[in-house]
């Protein structure tokens, strides 16, 4: 569902993305690991268009960029094909929770308010807070805003969901019902790229780990494999740091 064949990504004089080779198959889970300033956001942002790459090729669901494109037919049906779940949960704060998640499937999707009401509080349902459909943002914790930002995305039906780091916001306490979600839509089929530090929640859900180093993917494989015996020394000396 993604093919991205040596793409590079600047910033100004700033190399962020290095040759990067990356394919993804449908229902397949990857979580992407590195130091800060790695390149693992900008990695992810590029699958769904927020950052544009210098060179290369990027096709997501069939949907080709090119380098350098601007407002194409493509980036727009990515957009709409792609979910993404931030850092920071991003909801609309002068919204209601289930205004939050009708409000892009009623204007992009053009469906009735009846229909997106229904599929926002079977999600709500799903993950787990379907009794806050009438509350605000602020009236929220952080694992139940989070989990809003879930079902916001997964109310547009996506092909892929993408996260950066989803639970680095988060109090302790809060990070295993968001983790929950997950992994429920892990096993339910979806295709998944999770930035994240959650090593445990990696081993056990990720069919896939790549580990980026200064841009650079500088080693992939199960988990298993690259957990218990990375081969590259920068992979070794990070999970040193990590684990
Ligand atoms: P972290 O773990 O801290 O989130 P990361 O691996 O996600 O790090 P990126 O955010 O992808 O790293 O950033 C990679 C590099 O690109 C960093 O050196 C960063 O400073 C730089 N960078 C990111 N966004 C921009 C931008 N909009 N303009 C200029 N430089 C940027
Ligand atoms: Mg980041």
């Amino acid at each position: 569902i993604v093919r991205m064949q040596k793409l590079n990504k600047h910033f100004g004089s700033l190399h962020v993305l290095n040759d990067i080779d990356l394919e993804i198959i449908p229902g397949e889970v990857v979580v992407i690991i590195g130091a800060s300033g790695s390149g693992k956001s900008t990695l992810i942002r590029c699958i769904n268009g927020l950052e544009e790459f210098q060179s290369g090729m990027l096709e997501v669901d069939g949907n080709t960029l090119t380098p350098n494109g601007k407002s194409s037919k493509a980036l727009q049906t990515i957009r709409t094909e792609v979910g993404m779940v931030f850092q920071q949960f991003n909801l609309f704060p002068h919204l209601s929770v289930i205004d939050n998640i009708t409000l892009a499937p009623m204007k992009v999707r053009g469906w009735n308010r009846d229909d997106a009401v229904a599929t926002a509080k079977r999600l709500l349902d799903r993950v787990g807070i379907a009794d806050q459909a009438d509350k605000y943002p602020s009236q929220l914790s952080g694992g139940q805003q989070q989990r809003v930002a879930l079902a916001r995305a997964l109310a547009m039906e996506p092909r892929l969901m993408l996260f950066d780091e989803p639970t680095s916001a988060l109090d302790p306490e809060m990070i295993g019902e968001v983790l929950d979600a997950m992994r429920e839509l892990a096993k339910e089929g979806m295709t998944m790229v999770i930035v994240t530090h959650e090593m445990g929640f990696a081993r056990e859900v990720a069919d896939r780990v790549i580990f980026i180093h200064k841009g650079v993917i500088a080693e992939q494989g199960a988990p298993q494999q690259l957990f218990d015996s990375p081969q590259n020394e920068r992979t070794q000396s990070f999970l040193a740091r990590v684990l």
